[in-house]
């Protein structure tokens, strides 16, 4: 369930950051990309930050022209670069080789270059771009020593997960500060990623004075992409018990979902945050459908052991949720709905009809 107020919320903070501090907001659709968030997005926003063609192409659909769309991905083909020079305004190479390969076929748009400043904020190296042997962005020192290849307008770099301070901001701007001085009159922008959770974030002036002079020292236009900042706590995952038992002398409470719906809980062996019921003194394991013995929500405290039919949502769960949800086993991917104040609205349904497309080979 998508609450468009918590949408809306998040939006007019981000817009507030925007005007206060003249920056450019992309939301990046890969967090959630369903058309009626876009929507809703829109009119906040200077465009789309995208990390595929079909993304590229779903953005461009809805955006109609009427603002940016930036790609960066270490997985760009050369047959695609054609159609992606008609998407995107702007796109940031990976690589030098990935540069020097494709940018000849992306002369029309504006080229950048993802930078690795090699500064690590994330304890966790599966979230970290900034990890030893890196895929992501060229190394900061390389770029040091030999400067920036020809035609390069811009510099990209992401490297934090759900952070709710600018200080690795503050950090990274401070070791990027030789590189952008140096190519002060190529650059005309600067795409600082996403990671970032503005609306959690209190006091903004830190945030406001880094743009600000950003901007005036480099006289650049300054990008910011968040994803999970738009949608993640606007997202809701409401379940249903359908069977309760004792395993081991503990109660187990079986859930119409399952970590298919949800799959950075397996992943990342994160339990999600219980929305309803509140918080009490009866321990109970909440546990998906699917047949993986992994497939647990986690142990969670209520008032009373739920019986089947009780009702069970947790929240904070927009961003990267729906986006890899799948259907093993045969169940449906998550029915999606919108919350309007307290107007239910059913957007999407996934039935057998999807299931049988999918695997269906032929016309059998
Ligand atoms: C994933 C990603 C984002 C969005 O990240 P959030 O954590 O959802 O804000 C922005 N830019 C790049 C390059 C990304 O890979």
């Amino acid at each position: 369930m998508i609450d468009q107020q918590k949408l809306a919320h998040n939006l007019t903070a981000l817009g507030e950051l925007k005007r206060a501090s003249g920056c450019k907001l992309l939301y990046s659709i890969k967090a959630l990309p369903l058309q009626a968030v876009l929507q809703q997005v829109l009119p906040y926003v200077d465009g789309f930050s995208v990390s595929s063609l079909f993304e590229a192409r779903f953005a461009s659909a809805i955006l109609a022209g009427a603002g940016d769309i930036h790609l960066t991905t270490p997985g760009m083909r050369v047959d695609e670069c054609e159609e992606l020079a008609q998407l995107c305004t702007h796109i940031s190479f990976n690589s030098l080789s990935q540069q020097q390969r494709l940018s000849f076929k992306l002369e029309a748009i504006s080229c950048g270059l993802r930078v690795n400043p090699k500064l690590s904020f994330l304890d966790d190296n599966r979230f970290d771009p900034c990890r030893p042997v890196s895929k992501l962005g060229v190394d900061i020192r390389r770029l040091e020593q030999y400067g920036l290849p020809a035609n390069i307008q811009g510099l990209h770099w992401h490297t934090v997960f759900s952070c709710k301070t600018v200080k690795p901001m503050q950090k990274t701007i401070v070791r990027m500060h030789d590189l952008l001085a140096k190519n002060r009159s190529k650059l005309k922008w600067i795409n600082l990623g996403g990671g970032y959770l503005y609306p959690q974030i209190n006091d903004h002036s830190a945030f406001i004075a880094l743009i600000q002079a950003l901007r005036r020292q480099f006289e650049v236009d300054v990008f910011i992409e968040p994803g999970k900042a738009v949608v993640g706590d606007a997202g809701f995952l409401v379940s249903e018990v359908i069977d309760c038992f004792e395993s081991d002398g503990k109660n187990i409470a079986v859930l119409d979902s399952s970590v298919n719906q949800h799959p950075e809980i397996f992943e990342y062996q994160k339990s999600p945050t219980l929305h309803f019921p509140e918080h009490g003194e009866q321990a109970v394991v909440l546990v998906g459908s699917s047949c993986l013995a992994g497939d647990v929500f986690g142990e969670y405290y209520l008032a009373d052991v739920p019986k089947v039919g009780d009702k069970i949502i947790f929240k904070d769960v927009g961003a990267y949720s729906l986006v890899k949800a799948n259907r093993f086993n045969g169940y449906p991917l998550p029915n999606i709905y919108e919350l309007i104040g307290e107007e239910c609205t059913h957007l999407k349904q996934d039935g057998y009809a999807e299931f049988y497309q999918q695997w269906k080979t032929g016309d059998g």
